[in-house]
């Protein structure tokens, strides 16, 4: 997936940080693929929609890296087709 300049920016704002914070705190700082429990700053936040500075909890999932980017990998495949 390609990012936008303005999703990059995004990610760097306060109003990420704290709202990336109560997600992985929400999710036990475990990620929802694998169980992995991992360190605050390996885990990584999937958004499920890109509502950028408006979005929903509900739409926030916690993933390791790995997941992540297998989740990614998926859609992009899911795309293709
Ligand atoms: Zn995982």
């Amino acid at each position: 997936m390609r990012y936008s300049v303005d999703y990059k920016s995004s990610l760097k704002s306060r109003h990420w940080r704290k709202l990336r914070r109560r997600v992985l705190r929400r999710d036990h700082y475990e990620c929802r693929g694998c169980g992995r429990s991992s360190s605050i700053l390996d885990l990584q936040v999937h958004h499920i929609t890109y509502k950028l500075n408006a979005e929903l909890r509900s739409e926030l999932i916690t993933f390791y890296p790995i997941c992540h980017r297998r989740i990614h990998e998926a859609a992009e495949i899911i795309n293709v087709i």
